[in-house]
């Protein structure tokens, strides 16, 4: 149905026809309205049109509102601006790994609570659920293009990617099947740091991880540590800062203790940008910033030069 005219074409030339619908004459003069019109039924309309929950997603960056599927196929970034968001390890390690090569090393180990700290096994056990994890770290050996590689991904969904005894030993274990098969190591970070619900045993692993890395460095193997949002703490003052060559995520907060904290203690004015790859680039501390959708033809690029170096050396 449609309220405007229409013309037809006829063989004796154009032809004005009646519309469908009509709209019916004005009646009396001007356009007052016989009652007023109410603002907030217009208003409960539009509130009834609201877009529903687990659809969309509003991106923080630009606030351009994202189709959820489409967010899922852009690996979790905006298609606007280009903002990163967190991405769990599974799909991760689906973006960068040749289907169906990934086996997975010591999926079942979780941990045990040994400190008895308060709320710890509540808090596991809800992660696990939510993340279908075990802990927050995913390991296993991979091809990554033509390379085999051992790859460790961390989720910050898991406990905000804390490292405790789990994430240590899975990462040190990782890390020692590389150094024994002779293959590159690659470690996908995303940590708030130690876990203090495990002490001390969060603290060894610091130590734990970096010998390890030392015997695989021992070895003339490579290691790419890669550095996404966000990657603080311990994890940084261990593991993630030791690579061979280190990337990171463009945007991406990296750091070893949060701007507040240092801005408290040093009552210094930090520089803009401080803390994000960017700034760290710009800095020495890493290597490259490298988009998400780029990070695996990037990643096959560079296992290429170091496999080229070694067959030289
Ligand atoms: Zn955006």
């Amino acid at each position: 149905m449609d309220t405007t005219t229409f013309t037809k074409k006829t063989i004796g030339g154009v032809v004005q026809i009646e519309p469908a619908l009509t709209p019916p004459p004005i009646q009396g003069s001007g356009t007052t309205f016989m009652v007023k019109p109410k603002l907030s039924s217009a208003k409960a309309r539009t509130k009834k049109r609201d877009i529903p929950e687990g659809l969309w997603t509003k991106c923080p960056s630009c606030g351009t509102m994202i189709f959820d599927k489409e967010l899922d196929e852009n690996l979790k970034v905006c298609p606007k601006c280009q903002h990163h968001f967190a991405i769990g390890s599974r799909e991760r390690i689906h973006s960068l790994v040749e289907t169906c090569t990934f086996e997975e090393m010591d999926a079942e180990m979780s941990s045990l609570d040994v400190l008895k700290f308060a709320g710890y096994k509540g808090k596991l056990e809800r992660d696990r659920k939510n993340t279908m994890l075990k802990d927050a770290v995913v390991t296993g050996v991979c091809k990554v293009g033509t390379h085999r590689v051992a790859l460790g991904v961390m989720d910050f969904g898991f406990m905000g990617g804390s490292m405790g005894s789990v994430v240590g030993e899975k990462l040190t274990r990782l890390i020692e099947r590389g150094t024994d098969g002779g293959l590159p190591v690659v470690i996908i970070s995303t940590s708030g740091g130690a876990r203090m619900q495990e002490g001390v045993f969060s603290l060894m692993q610091m130590a734990k991880t970096s010998a390890a890395l030392a015997y695989h460095a021992q070895q003339r193997l490579p290691y790419i540590s890669v550095l996404t949002n966000n990657s603080y703490g311990g994890v940084m003052a261990s593991f993630a800062a030791l690579g061979d060559l280190i990337l990171a995520e463009p945007a991406a907060m990296i750091g070893f203790a949060g701007p507040r904290v240092i801005k408290d203690t040093t009552h210094a004015e930090l520089p803009p940008g401080f803390q994000t790859a960017e700034f760290l680039l710009d800095h020495g501390l890493i290597d490259a910033t490298v988009p998400r959708k780029e990070m695996k033809e990037q990643l096959v690029r560079y296992l290429d030069y170091f496999a080229a170096g070694q067959k030289r050396a």
